[in-house]
């Protein structure tokens, strides 16, 4: 079944963002100063139902500027997930801490409360709970095992979805998102922290602000960094993040599709969602039994459609293993069972049929 190429994943920029950033660049607010920073920011706190958002340069930069501003440091651990995208065991490292890695569960496949609690030391500083794949962390039980010490929610890959009724965004001391062009909620490059603390919110503006303030410039109080989002970026994301419900619908749509397609499909299994979640798709991805990954995603590319690997589980890494407490049995299992299908707002159902056909190709 031939067709034309179905990439992983297809940016969504309407009309709204193309008025807006064509606005930064004709009235010549490119930089970081412009109207659309501190508006992207109010829109996202609203969003999420925080009081205070800082606009930075992309995802990784967000969970830094966060350990800096918490004073997180050399000697200082942090726990992580052994199964994510790799940003926060990078951040942590870019910091001088230790990234300490825990188990996810089998339920949800988001960081294990019980594996957090034997890995807390008297080093460590904060947990990052990463809201995996869409799917929130426990965070009644996660905030009750972590106790003082502080956790950070990074919700990149989970815009629009819920713990209990309250959204992703809002848990912890602070809370990061990623804008990448493969994100749900896309700028380009892009990211944002939020919080409740106007003490955390000025310490981090300070950082990402080359350490002076507003009202002393070129006096530097601290060791300061550019993490600044531009007002060019900011204008996609104002455009992006008042079609929030819109995005984050179109792409659970695609995984309702999917769902539907994949039912009674032998030999392949989706991420169980936990009673107390509500999931938001962002990319959709399936463990496939039996050894038959490799050649799933044979046959995808040789029909046109692109699919992947999820990551590699982080304590696999030797830049890693010092992290590494025992065995992480079921990050290993998912990172090398599971998969990603073509995931986007504009993908059609003939698409998504495709794929399907050709899975079942080799599984079914
Ligand atoms: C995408 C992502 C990030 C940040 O990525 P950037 O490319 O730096 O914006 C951070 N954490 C997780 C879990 C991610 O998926």
């Amino acid at each position: 079944m031939g067709g034309e190429y179905i990439p992983l994943s297809s940016v969504n920029i309407g009309a709204k963002e193309i008025e807006y950033v064509t606005d930064a660049i004709t009235t010549g607010w490119i930089s970081s100063t412009g109207r659309y920073v501190a508006e992207f920011e109010k829109e996202l706190a609203a969003v999420t139902g925080r009081s205070c958002a800082l606009a930075v340069t992309n995802g990784t930069v967000a969970l830094e500027v966060v350990l800096r501003a918490l004073g997180i440091c050399t000697g200082d651990e942090v726990i992580v997930p052994a199964l994510t995208f790799v940003a926060p065991a990078a951040a942590v490292a870019t910091v001088g801490a230790l990234p300490v890695f825990a188990e996810v569960t089998a339920d949800s496949w988001t960081i294990d409360v019980e594996s957090v609690a034997n890995q807390i030391t008297s080093k460590t500083k904060a947990i990052i709970a990463v809201d995996l794949l869409g799917h929130p962390c426990d965070y009644d039980a996660l905030l009750a095992v972590a106790g003082n010490i502080p956790v950070i929610e990074d919700a990149a890959q989970a815009h629009g979805a819920a713990y209990k009724g309250k959204a992703v965004g809002s848990f912890g001391v602070a809370s990061t998102f990623s804008f990448h062009a493969n994100k749900a909620i896309a700028t380009g490059e892009g990211g944002a922290v939020l919080t409740d603390s106007e003490e955390l919110l000025e310490k981090m503006w300070l950082l990402a602000n080359h350490g002076m303030t507003k009202e002393r410039p070129y006096f530097h109080e601290v060791i300061g960094h550019n993490f600044r989002m531009t007002n060019l970026t900011a204008a996609i994301g104002l455009g992006q993040v008042q079609r929030w419900q819109e995005l984050t619908n179109a792409r659970n749509r695609i995984a309702t599709i999917y769902d539907d397609c994949l039912k009674g499909v032998k030999g392949v299994y989706r991420r169980p969602v936990a009673d107390w979640a509500m999931e938001s798709c962002w990319l959709y991805a399936i463990g496939i039994n039996a050894g038959k990954k490799n050649s799933v995603l044979e046959a995808f590319k040789a029909s046109g459609i692109d699919s992947r690997s999820i990551w590699t589980a982080l304590p696999s890494l030797s830049i890693y293993r010092d992290g590494v407490r025992g065995r992480y049995a079921l990050a290993q299992k998912f990172s090398e069972e599971v998969i990603w299908l073509p995931t986007s707002a504009v993908m059609s159902d003939i698409q998504i049929e495709r794929v399907v056909h050709v899975l079942r190709g080799v599984v079914g």
